[in-house]
């Protein structure tokens, strides 16, 4: 088989410099051991997050010179609508400037203290607007997704067993909805099957409770079903969200993941009250219905790249350099989440460096090394980002101890791959010397963002 090429050439460059060892090393200082709080020019690959940060193609660039800036029933909000109408089959549709802000007015206006919402894998975003309200996020991935070295084709699909005895638990009652991720970013990137979704949704429907996907990553989600999953092979991956979203009641979406675009959101749903009581806090919040925090051209853009998301020829590039990545990994003997995921790989921390204790982070240490090491920067899934307390305000670590290494799409070449092996490879060898952490300062909410550390 021939190198599966980026179906794109590159027409506009932006520079990349790397700063020296010892620059890195001041920077980091600087940036108190938290590689969120670094310049980004210091940070020659920033594998940091795929969120935002891809490059828009040629179609979308023009299409955001058409943009209908009017202030309500832009042909740019039509376009977008319908967009996202076909994609998903639902009825309402509600633009916001990120994900999270779809995930805040949900979160406001469907629960109350006391709540409870089940989700294979809460992101940090949602976890945070769900607890915000006093509601109570819980995680119920399948055993498999909590195996970091098992192979297996859905390692994000939902807990079936876990998520009936939670319903048993909590009464239908006390869970407004629920939620389903695809793919499972928390988890490792990890793809939910199609029978998992309908099953979750059967589940539910015995119990009179909504569904709502986080749809991210859908068309990820998509394509690694039209891979592995039985009776999708020959289906477009338009097809296959269609029938994904056709059991869902509402999704809320990060258009900066395969939306394509370097910010945006919305939810969409079916039910009118729903829809009614989201469009009167978007008002408040975001702004007026058909725009929604954003600007017509971000529409536009948006409208583009959901359905460049969709393209098959786009797909298969994006995963082959995240198995790329895999394959060479694997051939060093470097511990990561089996298998890759859909925008990322996983270094399995716990497993890179068993010799640092779960309470002094060694996803942080690792994350560290990694950008002393080339100016790679990635980021920790661990302890401090999923930072959970017991009754008496004890730290509990996290089950998994991940160092992401997300891909933005579109952006980064093969030579940066290698380039990025061989950093990985450097740290692999000299991992003894990879020390522990603590913290010195931490907000109320999502710490990861804002916390400062020191060397243990
Ligand atoms: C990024 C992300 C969000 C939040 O979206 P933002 O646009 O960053 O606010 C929610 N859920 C998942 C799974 C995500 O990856």
């Amino acid at each position: 088989m021939r190198t599966i090429i980026e179906p794109f050439r590159i027409k506009m460059t932006e520079p990349l410099k790397l700063i020296s060892r010892d620059q890195r090393l001041e920077a980091l200082k600087r940036a108190h051991y938290n590689v969120f709080l670094l310049d980004a020019e210091d940070c020659c690959i920033d594998l940091l997050t795929d969120s935002g940060t891809g490059a828009m193609s040629t179609q979308q660039w023009a299409a955001m010179m058409i943009g209908d800036e009017s202030y309500a029933g832009s042909r740019s909000w039509k376009k977008f609508a319908q967009t996202v109408q076909t994609i998903t089959g639902m009825k309402h549709v509600f633009p916001t400037h990120q994900g999270r802000a779809a995930e805040g007015i949900l979160a406001y206006t469907r629960l109350k203290p006391g709540d409870v919402i089940p989700n294979n894998s809460h992101f940090d975003t949602t976890r945070a607007n769900v607890e915000f309200v006093g509601a109570r996020a819980v995680d119920l991935v399948c055993a498999e997704g909590l195996e970091p070295g098992l192979e297996a084709p859905f390692k994000g699909n939902m807990d079936l067993v876990k998520l009936q005895r939670c319903i048993d638990e909590h009464g239908p009652q006390k869970i407004p909805f629920c939620m389903i991720t695809v793919t499972n970013n928390t988890g490792g990137g990890q793809p939910v099957a199609m029978a998992n979704v309908r099953q979750v949704k059967q589940l539910l429907n015995k119990h009179r409770i909504p569904l709502v996907i986080d749809a991210c990553r859908f068309a990820e989600n998509a394509y690694f079903i039209h891979e592995r999953e039985p009776g999708y092979k020959d289906k477009s991956l338009l097809a296959i969200a269609q029938e994904m979203f056709s059991y869902a009641d509402a999704a809320t979406m990060s258009c900066k993941k395969d939306g394509l675009a370097n910010i945006g959101g919305f939810f969409t749903c079916r039910d009118d009250q729903w829809a009614e009581d989201f469009k009167n806090l978007l008002i408040l919040r975001e702004g007026f219905p058909t725009y929604g925090g954003l600007a017509g051209r971000d529409l536009e853009v948006i409208a583009v790249g959901l359905n460049e998301a969709l393209e098959e020829d786009y797909q298969v590039y994006r995963h082959a350099t995240v198995q790329y990545l895999g394959k060479k990994l694997a051939a060093l003997g470097v511990p990561f989440v089996r298998p890759v995921g859909g925008h990322a790989v996983f270094l399995d921390a716990k497993a890179f460096v068993p010799h640092v204790p779960a309470l002094q982070y060694p996803g942080i240490g690792l994350v560290n090394a990694l950008y002393v090491a080339g100016g790679i920067r990635g980021v920790e899934l661990g302890s401090v980002m999923f930072g959970r307390f017991d009754k008496d305000g004890r730290e509990q670590p996290s089950p998994l101890e991940l160092v992401r290494l997300a891909f933005p799409r579109r952006v980064y070449t093969q030579s940066h791959f290698d380039y990025l092996i061989e950093v990985v490879e450097e740290v692999w060898r000299n991992r003894q010397a990879v020390g522990g952490h603590r913290i010195t300062y931490q907000p109320r909410f999502l710490r990861h963002f804002s916390a400062h550390f020191e060397a243990v």
